[in-house]
């Protein structure tokens, strides 16, 4: 008498150490890419303007100075 014990779906093989391995070479971490602030030296993402000293393309656009004086 044979049992029928497979009540749900099982992988037929068990996947190898290279396949799995093989799968999760795209299971990694990006890194953003990142410029430096041409005023201050800090790192930035691109097209965004710089906390630190509020520049963008060598323009204030923050006026962070600006708002500590008021
Ligand atoms: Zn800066």
């Amino acid at each position: 008498m044979k049992l029928n014990l497979q009540l749900f779906a099982l992988p037929f093989r068990r996947t190898s150490k290279t396949k799995k391995r093989m799968r999760r070479t795209h299971l990694k971490k990006e890194v953003g890419a990142i410029t430096t602030c041409p005023k201050c030296g800090t790192a930035l993402r691109p097209h965004r303007a710089c906390k630190k000293c509020g520049y963008y393309k060598n323009e204030d656009v923050l006026h962070l100075e600006a708002e500590e004086q008021k």
